[in-house]
């Protein structure tokens, strides 16, 4: 064998393999795209998983600072449904205008109009907290909303999708009874969620904790000195001693925050994403109880 046999063989290898990628990318062809995982899984319970759907944002993927890549952009411009969490969060998605007979629902904007009085805005600048994922309250509004609107697209599925989106409302209430009961012996006082940005906002404050943060509603930003100081006395104050990190944080400030300072790091939460495929953790429901899981061991020390 020569040296040109290899230098064709590893060419052809990944042309193949180049190839090979971009037919499945251009394979998938969603009927409805969201743009995370939480949207996709909702659409995937509601209709008993009869509907192709795709999302942009994978796992690990930040929302805050994501960028589509071009055969992305692509996605978004050829999909004909496309429902997504907020403006503010994904700006990105907006950078593709809207196509002709192009459908797209902003899930915060339906809330909003529906004056839900469960919405969190932030204190400081008035903008909505987008992390609606976080709450049970929400994301029963948003599955009856989508649940009407794929009957109305997906006529041949109208019965499946009564079916499985009651089921699916039901199985959220015995989720968030399932939380309560996890936290029913917690004592109030320890009943604090301080994380590095405010994710976790509608989780506490459906499940009756408090939701000191570091960086407000969103995770861009690094914080300043005075900013630190100020979340260490206002923990101190309150004598909180467990900061909870985010799964998937590369950052690793908290890790640094807790090392520099008396706080204990608590279990790393789900933040900004589900978890892995076959983690439990990724589907909404499966999320909601590792988190919940996670904070009362941290906070019982187990
Ligand atoms: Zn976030």
């Amino acid at each position: 064998m020569n040296k040109n046999f290899y230098a064709n063989f590893f060419f052809f290898f990944f042309l193949f393999q180049l190839l090979f990628v971009d037919l499945n990318l251009y394979a998938i062809n969603p009927l409805v795209l969201t743009s995370n995982l939480y949207l996709k899984d909702i659409i995937q319970q509601v209709t008993c998983n009869s509907i192709a759907v795709e999302s942009i944002l994978n796992t690990q993927d930040d929302p805050h600072t994501y960028q589509m890549v071009p055969h992305v952009r692509l996605l978004v411009a050829k999909s004909p449904i496309i429902v997504e969490i907020d403006p503010y969060l994904e700006p990105w998605l907006d950078k593709i205008p809207v196509q002709k007979n192009q459908k797209k629902f902003v899930m915060t904007k339906m809330l909003e109009e529906k004056k839900t009085s469960a919405l969190i805005f932030d204190k400081q600048t008035g903008i909505l907290n987008p992390h609606i994922w976080h709450s049970p309250i929400l994301t029963k509004e948003i599955v009856i909303f989508l649940s009407i609107f794929l009957k109305e697209n997906f006529p041949q599925f109208s019965n499946k999708i009564s079916v499985c989106s009651k089921n699916y409302l039901n199985q959220i209430d015995d989720v968030v009874i399932k939380i309560n009961q996890e936290f029913k012996n917690l004592p109030k006082e320890k009943k604090y969620l301080a994380m590095e940005h405010a994710s976790l906002a509608y989780f506490a404050k459906e499940f009756g904790f408090e939701n000191p943060n570091l960086l407000g509603i969103s995770d861009e930003s690094k914080p300043t000195f005075k900013q630190i100081y100020h979340f260490i006395q206002q923990l101190k104050a309150k004598k909180i001693h467990i900061i909870f990190p985010e799964m998937y944080d590369n950052s690793k400030s908290f890790e640094a925050l807790a090392s520099d300072s008396s706080l204990e790091l608590g279990r790393p939460l789900f933040a900004d994403s589900l978890g892995k495929l076959n983690s439990g953790a990724d589907t909404v429901l499966g999320m909601w109880i590792q988190n919940s899981q996670a904070i009362k061991r941290s906070i019982l020390g187990q």
